[in-house]
């Protein structure tokens, strides 16, 4: 909504005059985003409500961005990416072992949450030996690992090796009906007693939560709670299947954005429920990166943000800068409005001529 300064195109082999025109302005957000990242105090409204800034992260190497951009831990990690280009399943435990080894002694004390492997449908074809007509709506994500067993296992069982080494939660990936949830935690609790037997280590307690991404977890969110200790919800996806947009679409419809009523009422629907059954929820998905819609997410009770590190700064100073009182009128006032551009107006009349300073 907002116009940041990145716009999500990728220019492959810019020319000069293309380089001349972005360098300044890549060097300028990352030098304002870095000094503003200085701030490491927990960010907090102006009522002293306290909010949790977290990164999304994809490698090894995205580690060393979380401190400098003021991040209070790892809100999700894309492990999905660090297979990328190669067959999945000659990823072996043993090399998983060292990265995720590596990824909790660089965080020592952050909290990290690591999403499991989250293939197929845009994130690559998962299974060779099986073609699908639509991936999207395929055997991704938590459907996949439970499906391939032995996947899923070695990946567990390299994660859990390392469990009592930080404070690591266990996120579950395009999860639509409870039962999958049931499932992964029985194969989470073999793998650890297995590993038990052998003499390993683990962690006395790992979280386990599910991705609120699809419209049928939203709607059995009780179910899926009772059986989660968080969840997270992940808005690029639940946009994706809520408006029936492919997420990788070219055409521009203009009521595919985050703050699309239906968007809206389903996060309003999931935190209330969240709170209902006393289970933390955050949100991952790119919508908590944009500042303009700082003042409706407190509204709606986030208060765990997760985005991609360099938009922490910019989150974090829309957040000192308002009350709970006022986010929650900025939350009645969008839930009362019918589509798009009536939200999208409403929030940058309000909230533009500030972002514009960031
Ligand atoms: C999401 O779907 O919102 C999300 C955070 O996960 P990803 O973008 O990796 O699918
Ligand atoms: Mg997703």
């Amino acid at each position: 909504v907002y116009k940041r300064q990145s716009t999500g195109v990728v220019i492959v082999d810019p020319s000069d005059e293309t380089l001349a025109k972005y360098e300044p302005i890549a060097k300028e957000f990352s030098t304002r985003s870095k000094k503003m990242g200085q701030k490491k105090e927990a960010a907090q409204t102006t009522d002293g409500t306290k909010v949790t800034l977290l990164g999304n992260i994809e490698s090894i190497d995205d580690l060393s961005l979380l401190i400098p951009y003021g991040a209070q831990g790892i809100g999700l990690f894309r492990s999905e990416f660090l297979f990328f280009g190669k067959e999945l399943r000659s990823f072996s435990e043993e090399e998983q072992y060292h990265l995720y080894k590596l990824l909790m002694e660089e965080t020592k004390g952050l909290e990290v949450t690591f999403r499991v492997f989250d293939v197929g449908g845009d994130k690559g074809k998962a299974d060779f030996s099986q073609a699908e007509p639509n991936p999207a709506l395929g055997c991704r994500g938590i459907r996949f690992l439970l499906k391939n067993r032995e996947i899923f296992s070695s990946q567990l069982r390299a994660l859990l090796r390392v469990s009592s080494e930080g404070r690591l939660n266990i996120l579950l990936p395009l999860v639509s009906d409870v039962s999958e949830v049931i499932e992964a935690k029985q194969v989470i609790q073999e793998v650890a007693i297995n590993l038990t037997a052998e003499g390993s280590q683990i962690a006395e307690e790992i979280q386990v939560g599910a991705m609120i991404e699809v419209p049928s977890a939203v709607i059995t969110a009780d179910l899926i709670l009772k059986e989660c200790d968080f969840i997270s919800i992940g808005t690029n996806d639940l946009m994706q299947y809520t408006l029936a947009v492919d997420r990788s679409n070219k055409e521009d419809y203009s009521f595919y954005k985050a703050i699309h009523p239906s968007i809206i009422r389903m996060i309003d629907m999931i935190v209330k429920k969240a709170k209902e059954y006393g289970k933390s929820v955050s949100l991952c998905g790119e919508m908590a990166a944009d500042p303009l819609l700082v003042p409706l997410l407190l509204g709606l009770g986030i208060r765990n943000f997760s985005c991609s590190p360099r938009y922490i700064p910019p989150v974090r100073e829309m957040i000192t800068r308002v009350s709970l009182d006022e986010a929650c009128e900025v939350k009645d006032k969008v839930l009362s409005l019918e589509n798009v551009d009536q939200i999208e107006n409403f929030l940058k009349e309000t909230y533009g001529p500030a972002i514009a300073g960031f």
